[in-house]
């Protein structure tokens, strides 16, 4: 038996020089991307790798849905506790780490904002606050602070979500011509209407909760 032979000492070490990692049971090397170990077969531990990487996907911010999709649903198959349940707590434990790091991997990856500042992340730009608040934000803000209707911060709340609907198409377009400045005021003014959006949520809820719901009438009440 292979296995049996290769089990020592003087292969351990040179076997193990071959490929980027350990397999933490066999010894033998394997790739960072192995989820499995191509000689034993058994779960890998937790690597350091980028999303991308983590999901099979080439390293792009425009991310083909489809892909990333067929990817996740592959890798949770595979790692899907009840193939573990008769393994040993090594395997089960890294099994469920696994699990976790790709959750992570698929929700940043999925979301054209998350993945956006973790791409700027990725390329080691850090996000710069700036002094000046960006005209639309401030000029949602001031409407905001206004309001007295529910008619009113509905508009505001339609406006932010339009203009972040923009921001996140102009954000892609910056990084992927890594426009890095660019891409950090889209990602200010985004933020800024994200919390402008819950506040206007927060705002709408306290101007209708005390008539209770579906009292249209407040939206004439000043
Ligand atoms: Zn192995």
């Amino acid at each position: 038996m292979d296995n049996v032979i290769e089990f020592n000492e003087f292969t351990f070490s040179s076997s193990c020089q071959t490929g980027e990692a350990c397999c933490w049971l066999c010894q033998k090397g394997t790739s960072l991307r192995a989820l499995f170990c191509q000689h034993c077969g058994t779960i890998q531990p937790v690597r350091p790798l980028d999303h991308f990487a983590r999901l099979g996907l080439e390293r792009r911010i425009d991310v083909d849905p489809v892909l990333l999709e067929r990817q996740y649903a592959t890798l949770k198959k595979a790692l899907s506790p009840e193939r573990f349940a008769i393994r040993g707590l090594g395997e089960r434990g890294h099994a469920s780490k696994q699990l976790e790091v790709i959750e992570t991997a698929y929700q940043t990856l999925r979301e054209p904002l998350r993945r956006g500042r973790y791409w700027l992340a990725l390329h080691e730009k850090e996000i710069q606050e700036s002094e000046s608040v960006n005209p639309m934000v401030a000029e949602l803000r001031t409407e905001l602070d206004e309001a007295s209707a529910a008619a009113q911060c509905d508009r505001i709340a339609h406006r932010a979500g339009q203009a972040m609907e923009q921001g996140i198409v102009g954000l892609m377009q910056a990084l992927r011509s890594q426009n890095w400045q660019i891409a950090n005021a889209i990602l200010l003014e985004v933020d800024g209407l994200e919390s402008i959006l819950g506040d206007v949520r927060s705002r709408r809820s306290a101007l209708t909760l005390p008539r209770g719901a579906g009292s249209d009438e407040l939206t004439s009440v000043k």
